[in-house]
């Protein structure tokens, strides 16, 4: 039975996914699924199943990322001709039209790009408060993520972060970035 996920792949495996799996994309952007739709599942399933954050759809295209979740690492796309760099992953550099992509691991370091505390509505799956976050990675781009171990009032645009990975339930890792106070801000 397919839990709720989201997709960091291309369109093509997004559109693949929601064919072969009865998902639909939201308002959000988020690749949910429909309502339960057979015997299988039980009430309690879909209740505990909320809890946990949503599932990345991790397609080929998207595996390198979350295998090096798994290691430790934060892996960031990047075409072999032109070095550029891409987040979310890409099937294919829009610039030299290569499939040929690589990465790099970035060093884990950047600063708050923009932020927002989200409020409503509550969802079963997050502990509030949180705070989402546009992080600028010293590599040259840009990470959606959470910002951790501060309190919401306490970011600023421009603040200093650098990566830890956390286990938000025994089956799910997530980059996140907590405030880094000995780096360099750009403010
Ligand atoms: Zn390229």
């Amino acid at each position: 039975m397919a839990a709720v996920v989201w997709s960091l792949s291309g369109l093509q495996a997004t559109e693949h996914r929601i064919a072969q799996e009865g998902l639909y994309k939201c308002r959000n952007g988020f690749i949910c699924r429909t309502m339960p739709d057979d015997s299988t599942t039980t009430r309690g399933e879909d209740e505990k199943a909320a809890t946990l954050r949503p599932r990345p759809g991790i397609s080929r295209d998207t595996a390198f990322f979350w295998e090096g979740i798994t290691q430790g690492e934060l892996r960031i796309q990047r075409c072999q001709s032109c070095e550029r760099l891409f987040h979310p992953p890409v099937v294919r550099c829009p610039d030299c039209g290569i499939y040929d992509l690589g990465y790099l691991v970035s060093e884990g370091k950047g600063t708050i790009y923009s932020y927002v505390e989200p409020c409503h509505p509550k969802l079963p799956c997050f502990d509030y408060p949180y705070v989402v976050g546009l992080v600028e990675l010293t590599e040259g781009t840009r990470l959606l993520t959470n910002i951790v171990d501060v309190a919401p009032n306490q970011v600023s645009v421009g603040m200093p972060v650098e990566l830890v990975i956390r286990q938000t339930d025994p089956e799910l890792a997530l980059p996140m970035f907590r405030p880094a106070p000995g780096l360099q801000g750009r403010n």
